[in-house]
């Protein structure tokens, strides 16, 4: 069916965002004829998304608070152009309820879920109560009103010790701390309440047991306003520098279908819990046991997601569309099957030898000579924000495209991941390649050997 036909018909689509994502959903709104609008800061006026899109407009100012976050500003472009729906992308106002209630009062359809949901996650604290009541598993800890540092403390002590002190408004890795025995945790406690002071002008903290070798396995969800939600199976986010996520790979490798059953039905039930509709992500950590526990529901689609298209065969945004478009969701569960393996790289604009800093700089060359380097359009996708000639600024997050492949296995999907980043041409910005080519190399990588500490573990052979 044509989105222009359906209950809540579309036929322009505005990207509230910047990059690959923008790029990336503008080719599924082309697919499925819609019309598409970029929007812009002044950094921006010659990027990539504002190339590819059928429309363009200026948003303001390069500060992304004034630009991409400028909630008046992305709803008065919407307006102008006549779009009918809004994509926000990730990051930027893709979590942000205040931006869906507006969507909502300007009668453009967001594509995500309600600001109920996003609300309701948006509290660590709050989502782990709802999570307990829905029978969700949780890391033991503490998510309690009560503040006080006595109180805290003894729950800690409860609790024992390696313990995870986590900001309740926090995200982003941003107001954690590990805090290995009792005498340090005073001093820790102050320290997390002031980083997230700083951070997100509230100072409630959450407690939780520290697994020591975790892996995080996310679960893709999906559901729709006519009460039906599915999983899409998860991904393996371990390889993460900083808690932020460098590899990623679908399935999480040595999952068994009892245990990927009861982790997609867990997510299914937290979403459901909730009130979600669309697109959405909900984070375990995973033990060596088996056992597993809810973290936290992103209430967007992730950076991640083409691993999870890689190996369902499904257009994650063609479905985020159809359901904004109040259309029921595409697949059963039944339907939805794993094929295969994939990896994504994220390539940054980021020296790994000066600490990761961002780089800038004039892009001289950027492409994948797939046929040059053996390999088929079919296993290899670069999502990518950029082209030979652009500037590359030190405004907006350093991540310069993803490359995801596909394999029969995950040993053939890794040799093709290995071949692809030695085939990528970029010079003139300098970049993690390099790093990213010696993790998806390394034997412990290659065996599956993953926890959340991996490149701690074996940092020496990376850097
Ligand atoms: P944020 O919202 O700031 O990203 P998360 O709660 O999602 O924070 O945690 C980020 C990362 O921190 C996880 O992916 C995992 O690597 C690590 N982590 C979080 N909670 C625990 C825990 N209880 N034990 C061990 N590692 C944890």
């Amino acid at each position: 069916m044509s989105l222009a036909n359906a209950p809540i018909p579309l036929t322009t689509v505005l990207i509230a965002n910047r990059g690959e994502i923008a790029c990336r959903v503008i080719r599924t709104a082309r697919r499925l004829g819609l019309k598409s609008v970029a929007v812009y800061s002044d950094a921006d006026a010659l990027a990539y998304h504002v190339r590819e899109a059928d429309e363009a407009i200026r948003i303001g100012p390069a500060a992304a608070r004034e630009s991409y976050l400028n909630v008046e500003a992305v709803i008065a472009a919407a307006r102008r152009t006549g779009a009918s729906a809004i994509h926000p992308g990730y990051g930027f106002l893709s979590e942000n309820a205040a931006f869906v209630a507006a969507c909502d009062e300007a009668g453009i359809a967001f594509v995500g879920p309600p600001a109920s949901a996003i609300a309701a996650m948006g509290d660590k604290s709050a989502a782990k109560a709802r999570m307990e009541a829905a029978g969700v598993p949780l890391v033991p800890g503490y998510h309690g009103d009560d503040q006080d540092d006595a109180v805290l403390k003894a729950e800690a002590d409860r609790i024992g010790y390696p313990v995870l002190l986590k900001a309740s408004a926090g995200g982003g890795g941003k107001g954690m701390r590990v805090v290995e025995h009792g005498e340090a945790f005073q001093a820790a406690l102050e320290g997390c309440r002031r980083e997230s002071q700083a951070a997100f002008n509230d100072q409630r903290m959450l407690i939780e047991k520290y697994l020591t070798q975790p892996r995080h396995v996310e679960v893709q969800v999906f559901c729709d306003s006519h009460g039906r939600g599915v999983y899409l199976f998860e991904r393996d986010c371990s390889v993460q520098r900083r808690h932020q996520k460098v590899l990623e790979e679908a399935p999480a490798p040595g999952m068994n279908e009892e245990l990927r059953r009861e982790m997609g039905e867990a997510a299914v039930r937290a979403a459901r819990e909730i009130g979600y509709v669309g697109a959405g992500t909900v984070e375990f950590l995973l033990n060596v046991d088996g056992s597993f526990y809810f973290m936290e529901m992103n209430t967007r689609l992730q950076v991640e997601h083409p691993v999870t298209e890689m190996i369902t065969g499904e257009d994650l945004v063609e479905w985020q569309l159809r359901v904004a478009a109040g259309l029921p969701l595409p697949r059963n569960q039944d339907e939805l099957a794993i094929g295969g393996h994939a990896f994504e790289a994220r390539l940054y604009a980021e020296d790994p030898e000066q600490d990761f800093l961002p780089a800038t700089g004039h892009l001289e060359r950027f492409g994948l000579d797939l046929a040059g380097a053996g390999l088929s359009a079919a296993s290899v996708r670069l999502d990518s924000g950029v082209e030979a000639g652009d500037e590359v600024s030190m405004h907006y997050d350093p991540m310069l495209a993803k490359l995801i492949v596909h394999g029969h296995d995950r040993d053939q999907a890794l040799a093709t991941l290995n071949r692809a980043l030695a085939a990528l041409d970029v010079s003139g910005v300098t970049t993690n390649r390099a790093f990213l080519q010696r993790l998806a190399s390394h034997p412990a990588f290659k065996k599956a050997e993953l926890t959340t500490r991996f490149i701690e573990h074996h940092g020496e052979e990376l850097f």
